[in-house]
């Protein structure tokens, strides 16, 4: 008899069922297969910039995500293995222990992440364990663009009039029922509880009390999508900053991929079906499309993006280290009562919104003058939906040293607070609390 083929699928930022390419061709491809997550030692440690690689929040985020992914996992008759420590070591150990031929990996982009998948292809060509790698963060595959990502255009609207008309968003893949796998054992719940606590509350105040996974993810689409049809008028209110009604929410779930673009983007198809297409509509696959360009101008710039000059090697590196400035905007003590207010809400909450966001970089690159790898880092920690491309590729955009440096990304504060919270309802939401009565508020727990 041949022997079984065996497979190893390692889910990192593709933590769903549905329309995940490396779990399909895995199944369709071999006897069986072994899911797993490395959860990296690099993951709890302290970054160059002096803050923790992923916070309470992330992290939080992270284990919810992995008990509804093992959940479903073993809903289809498998399970996932919870690894624990350098991931060239620990997968190197697993295939071998299983006699894995083959492992599929979710395609990376960014530098730390593509340089520790290298390793561990280069550990498993000594099994002759073969290395496959799939695409599945965007709404656009690589080889469906009319360029070559190393030809992106530098700018936003360039790559959009190049691609949105022409560019097909492929169909999604379905979810398996049946997994065929080895016994899988129990995930080990004392290790994630050890490293990760469950007892972390986020402020009542929150836009919105997020919880990983997939499950949570489709439930928060149905409600913006048809219980409240919120989606209808995201366009006028996407610049919002209070309750969780002024934006989708999706970031989070689409970071560690609890949903997929793509499956977002058919959504919202579906839904222009039933009620009709307008700009809202229309404007939520924009904002999907940005996404896109910072995953694509990651591939393409790659280490370029960490780089205190960016993408613009000739800017003088004349921005300040670490000074008590920086602890001061952290704090939210700066004595700008708009930013203060944002800074304090991704403080206790792990979210901030668009508008704060362009808001408190510019604060800190264009006022407080400092280098915006401190602000870029602080975020990583802190944000809840942290994703490497967008948050990298939005810092640099904003610091002017990104993609299309000529525009002036100075934001005038004063100006800013009084357009979008004119009777300063936001600042005194974070800066002087006081309930709000009849706050509307929304929970993904159901
Ligand atoms: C300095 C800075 C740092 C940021 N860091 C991150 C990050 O780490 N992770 C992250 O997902 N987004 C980041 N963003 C982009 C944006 O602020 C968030 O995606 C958005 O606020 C999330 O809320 P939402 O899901 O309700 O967004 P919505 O307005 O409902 O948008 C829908 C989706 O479109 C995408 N999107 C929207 N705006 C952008 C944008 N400017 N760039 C890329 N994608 C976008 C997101 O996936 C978002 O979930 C950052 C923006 C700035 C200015």
């Amino acid at each position: 008899m041949p022997a079984k083929k065996t497979a190893l699928i390692w889910f990192k930022t593709n933590l769903r069922l549905r329309d995940n390419e490396c779990l399909f061709k895995a199944i369709a491809e071999n006897d069986e297969v072994i899911p797993f997550y490395c959860l990296d030692d690099q993951l709890f440690q302290i970054t160059a910039f002096g803050f923790k690689k992923a916070g309470d929040f992330r992290l939080k985020f992270l284990k919810e995500s992995l008990l509804q992914l093992n959940e479903d996992l073993r809903n289809a008759g498998s399970g996932l293995l919870l690894l624990k420590g350098i991931p060239e070591k620990e997968i190197l150990r697993l295939a071998k222990e299983q006699g894995a031929q083959t492992i599929y990996a979710e395609k990376e982009v960014a530098p730390e992440e593509l340089t520790i998948a290298k390793k561990v292809a280069v550990e498993l060509l000594k099994l002759d364990c073969t290395f496959l790698t799939y695409e599945c963060r965007n709404l656009f595959h690589s080889s469906d663009l009319p360029f070559p990502v190393g030809q992106l255009p530098e700018i936003f609207t360039e790559f959009r009039k190049r691609t949105e008309k022409i560019v097909p968003v492929r169909t999604i893949y379905p979810q398996p029922s049946i997994i065929e796998s080895p016994p899988i054992a129990p995930l080990d719940i004392a290790m994630l509880n050890e490293l990760i606590s469950s007892d972390i509350t986020i402020d009542p105040r929150a836009a919105i009390q997020f919880k990983g996974g997939s499950v949570a993810a489709h439930r928060r689409l149905q409600h913006y999508f048809y219980e409240t049809q919120a989606i209808a008028t995201y366009k006028e209110t996407r610049n919002g900053m209070i309750g969780e009604r002024y934006s989708s929410k999706f970031s989070p779930w689409l970071a560690l991929g609890c949903i997929s673009a793509k499956e977002i983007y058919y959504e919202i198809k579906a839904f222009e079906t039933l009620h009709g297409a307008n700009d809202s509509t229309y404007w939520l696959i924009f904002e999907l499309l940005w996404r896109d360009y910072f995953g694509f101008c990651m591939e393409k710039n790659a280490s370029r993006y960490f780089l205190r000059s960016g993408n613009q090697p000739s800017k003088p590196a004349d921005t300040k280290e670490f000074n008590d400035d920086l602890n001061k905007w952290i704090n939210g003590q700066t004595g700008v009562p708009f930013i203060d207010a944002n800074m304090t809400e991704l403080k206790f909450t792990g979210f901030m919104s668009n508008r704060g966001r362009q808001n408190v970089a510019s604060y800190l690159c264009n006022d407080l003058k400092m280098d915006w790898r401190y602000g870029a880092a602080y975020f990583e920690q802190q944000l809840t939906d942290y994703d490497v491309c967008n948050n990298w590729g939005n810092w640099a955009y904003l610091a002017g040293v990104g993609n299309d440096p000529r525009a002036d990304r100075y934001f005038n504060i004063a100006k800013q607070a009084a357009i979008y919270d004119p009777d300063g309802r936001f600042q005194r939401l974070w800066l002087n609390y006081k309930p709000l009565e009849n706050e509307m508020r929304w929970n993904s727990n159901g």
